[in-house]
C-alpha cells in the first residue's frame, strides 16, 4: 500500500495548501521585502506582499491572512496606523503581527508594543530568528 501512494500525491499536496499559512508582508523597502517573501515561501508561507499600509489593509480586507508581518516606516499609511486599524477590525483583531523596524528606533518599539503588536524585529535580522519567530505567533493561532 505503501509504494501505490508517492510521497506528493495530489492529496498530500492539497492538505499542505490547507495547512500552509497566509502571511501579509507589508514593507516598502524592496530588498527587505523581497528578502522576506523569498524566506517565508522557501519555508511554505502563502504570501500577500504589499509595498504600504494602505495597500496591505485593503489587500488583508479582500484577501485575509494568519499572521502579519508589517514594517513601521511606509508611505500612505505606516506600520502603526496599520496596527491600530488590525486591532480595531472584528475580523483580524487577533492575529498575530509582528513588526519590523531599523535599529536606533527603540521608542518604536514601547509604541508598537502599545498599539497591541505580537512582537518586534530590528533589521537587518538573520533569516533564522524571522522564521524562529514566526514559528511561535503560528503555535499561538494554533491553541486557539
Ligand atoms: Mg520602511
Amino acid at each position: 500500500m505503501a509504494e501505490k501512494y508517492g510521497p506528493s500525491t495530489e492529496w498530500d499536496i492539497l492538505l499542505r495548501m490547507d495547512n500552509m499559512k497566509k502571511v501579509l508582508v507589508a514593507e516598502d523597502d524592496e530588498g527587505f521585502r523581497v528578502l522576506v517573501t523569498e524566506i517565508l515561501k522557501d519555508e511554505g508561507y502563502s504570501i500577500i506582499s504589499t509595498t504600504n499600509g494602505l495597500e496591505a489593509w485593503n489587500r488583508l480586507k479582500q484577501e485575509g491572512a494568519d499572521l502579519a508581518i508589517l514594517d513601521i516606516n511606509m508611505p500612505e499609511m505606516d506600520g502603526l496606523q496599520l496596527l491600530k486599524k488590525i486591532r480595531t477590525d472584528e475580523q483580524y483583531k487577533n492575529i498575530p503581527v509582528l513588526l519590523l523596524t531599523v535599529k536606533a528606533f527603540t521608542e518604536d518599539q514601547v509604541s508598537g508594543y502599545e498599539t497591541g503588536a505580537d512582537d518586534y524585529l530590528v533589521k537587518p535580522f538573520e533569516t533564522d530568528i524571522l522564521l524562529a519567530r514566526l514559528k511561535v505567533l503560528e503555535r499561538r493561532i494554533l491553541k486557539k
